[in-house]
């Protein structure tokens, strides 16, 4: 009984290493360019991935030009600005 749990433990380990390294070249035949080191292109996908989830747009303040993230804009008129102060000024300006 015992040795058939094990066969059985196996089987299932080998089965999950194949469908793993079978995702895995999906994965890197999909990308458009493969790295020269095909052991570590699918870490660096990931890390480069991940890199892009983080960042975000950048946006010009419609007053002094800065850039800044788009996640910080403060938006009066249909522009967006780097701060409240800063589109506070911009509607004092317009009238
Ligand atoms: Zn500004």
């Amino acid at each position: 009984m015992t040795r058939l749990l094990f066969w059985i433990a196996l089987v299932i380990l080998v089965v999950a290493a194949v469908r793993s390294k079978l995702r895995a070249a999906m994965v890197r035949a999909q990308e458009p360019s493969a790295g020269p080191a095909p052991a570590s292109a699918g870490a660096d996908a990931q890390a480069w991935s991940r890199v892009e989830d983080k960042s975000e747009p950048m946006l010009c303040c419609a007053r002094c030009g800065v850039y800044f993230p788009s996640s910080e804009a403060v938006r009066a008129g249909g522009r967006d600005y780097c701060g409240p102060a800063h589109a506070h000024e911009a509607q004092q300006d317009a009238r």
